[in-house]
């Protein structure tokens, strides 16, 4: 049984002074409701990332102390900060899905000026059917996945730590329950927008939009002349989120990261990768590839993210069209998707292939890669990391690349118009072309099945897999003899591994 208890705040004055409530939660009783997280039952330690802690401020006693480990399993509060759970709406697979919310997230308050979120900490009023709480195999996907994307140079939200219990849940099987504690500026969802816009509740639209502005978006108030939406400070918003997402987006196809679920409420306002359920890193290059066993019909298909985020921009915009007011600026401000999302893509990708400009005989080369690639289920992330390599000497007889070919001849192919291309751009020498590929062409990513190995060592309360995983996941650009074999091809049973959206 899980106890409901109240938080103990009775010595809450000298515990955790660096705790400060939520500016969001300071919006009001229209936008969150005060909550007591259910205790976990008997927690402990599962992972935790020293260096978030590190940029939050806090001293290296954490890990060590019973205090921080009641507050980040929702055991323990701080008396200045009430916990909340915020209202939010959203469009889940196309379709609205009305009111949804915090259902498993609490707001335990802010360190050093980012927002401590716990998920899986019980039920709030926005819990519908569910049971507030998270098993341990997600939240470890979550809070690896957090730290890889970060380790990447991908916005996203963070994770500061798991705590696992032996308390059970149920989802298809008996699990045990998880707290991740996720961290960020702030958790505003497209989908806070459409919440408010959608209720006729206008004021608190524009209460909203203007904390997000103020908080995170200031520039959007400056009047430039250079663009439609120069006066109109929520118009400019707009076009700064759809800006951001872009980018987000170019990057996660860049190192061909899919998010399983990408709901109007699993994106944020400030363009982080958030809500990490059903996603999955590309073993094989397959731009059909639907990574949520959910997702019966592809709408998240990898290669149609980018469309998604853009459909999802609308439903932004459509949102804050009582703000806006003139159609045509927030319509000005989603267009601007149709030229940042290629450049971001294109600088990413010609980037990968180690250009500093892409120009269209680069754009070519890119898109023949991904022809060649997708057409043999080539791995995503070893045919970069060997072409890296192979840059630095640009040898038609080194193998080491067209060996990932059945189609060895155009593969060579390929190479040759590679290695012409960079000759012809006489930008550099090829080790330096090779060391900036390798810079940006990750030896290690968080496949699904490394996560799987974390996962069922966890199980048995052995969390070294996941230490050294983490370990190897912050710092993806190096080699890590001692780790190789995880930048390995999947092993066959990868492949039966099925990620839904039960978490
Ligand atoms: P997700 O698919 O994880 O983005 O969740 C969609 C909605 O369902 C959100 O409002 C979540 O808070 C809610 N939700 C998901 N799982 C649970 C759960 N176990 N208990 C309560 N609410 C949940
Ligand atoms: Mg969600």
């Amino acid at each position: 049984m899980h106890e409901h208890l109240l938080i103990d705040a009775s010595n809450a004055d000298t515990l955790l002074p660096q705790v400060q409530p939520s500016r969001y939660a300071q919006l009001g009783a229209s936008f969150v409701c005060a909550i007591d997280p259910a205790a976990l039952p008997d927690p402990y330690w599962v992972g935790h990332s020293q260096r978030l802690a590190q940029d939050m401020g806090l001293d290296e006693s954490w890990k060590s102390s019973p205090q921080w480990l009641a507050y980040l399993s929702g055991n323990q509060g701080s008396r200045e900060c009430q916990p909340s759970a915020s209202v939010y709406s959203g469009h889940q697979f196309g379709v609205w899905a009305g009111q949804l919310g915090d259902g498993r997230a609490c707001s335990m308050g802010e360190l050093g000026g980012l927002e401590v979120q716990l998920k899986g900490a019980g039920p709030t009023p926005f819990s519908r059917r569910g049971d507030g709480r998270a098993v341990l195999r997600s939240s470890i996907r979550e809070f690896l996945c957090s730290e890889a994307m970060h380790a990447l140079g991908i916005p996203t939200t963070r994770a500061l730590s798991v705590t696992g219990s032996d308390a059970p849940v149920w989802r298809e099987e008996r699990e045990t329950a998880a707290v991740v504690a996720r961290v960020a500026p702030s958790f505003v969802r497209f989908g806070h927008f459409e919440h408010f816009s959608h209720g006729q509740q206008i004021a608190e639209l524009k209460t909203l939009a203007d904390f997000v502005i103020d908080q995170f978006y200031p520039r959007c108030r400056e009047s430039t002349a250079a663009t439609p939406w120069a006066s109109n400070p929520y118009a400019a918003m707009l076009a700064a989120v759809t800006q951001r997402t872009a980018e987000m987006v170019a990057h996660w196809q860049s190192v061909g990261f899919c998010h399983g679920v990408m709901n109007t409420d699993n994106m944020s306002i400030l363009g982080l990768t958030l809500d990490y359920g059903p996603f999955q890193f590309l073993d094989a290059y397959n731009p059909t590839h639907i990574c949520n066993h959910s997702d019966t019909q592809g709408r998240y298909a990898f290669y149609k993210q980018p469309n998604v985020a853009y459909w999802n921009l609308y439903c932004l915009g459509q949102a804050l069209l009582p703000l806006i007011e003139e159609q045509e600026q927030a319509i000005g401000a989603l267009e601007t998707f149709k030229t940042h999302y290629p450049d971001a893509l294109a600088q990413r990708m010609g980037a990968k292939l180690g250009f500093v400009h892409v120009q269209e005989p680069q754009r070519v080369l890119i898109e023949s890669a991904l022809q060649l690639m997708g057409k043999e289920r080539v791995d995503f992330t070893i045919f970069w990391r060997r072409l890296s390599h192979w840059a630095a000497n640009m040898d038609l007889q080194d193998e080491s690349v067209e060996d990932l070919f059945v189609d060895r001849s155009a593969a060579r192919e390929w190479l040759a118009s590679f290695q012409l291309l960079h000759r012809q751009a006489n930008s550099n020498s090829a080790v330096s072309v090779s060391q900036r590929m390798l810079s940006v062409n990750p030896k290690y990513v968080l496949r699904n099945h490394l996560g799987e190995l974390a996962i069922r060592a966890a199980k048995t309360k052995d969390f070294s897999v996941l230490q050294q995983l983490q370990t190897v996941l912050e710092d993806p650009f190096s080699e890590h003899p001692a780790h190789a074999a995880w930048a390995g091809f999947a092993p066959d049973w990868a492949a039966s591994i099925e990620i839904s959206c039960s978490s």
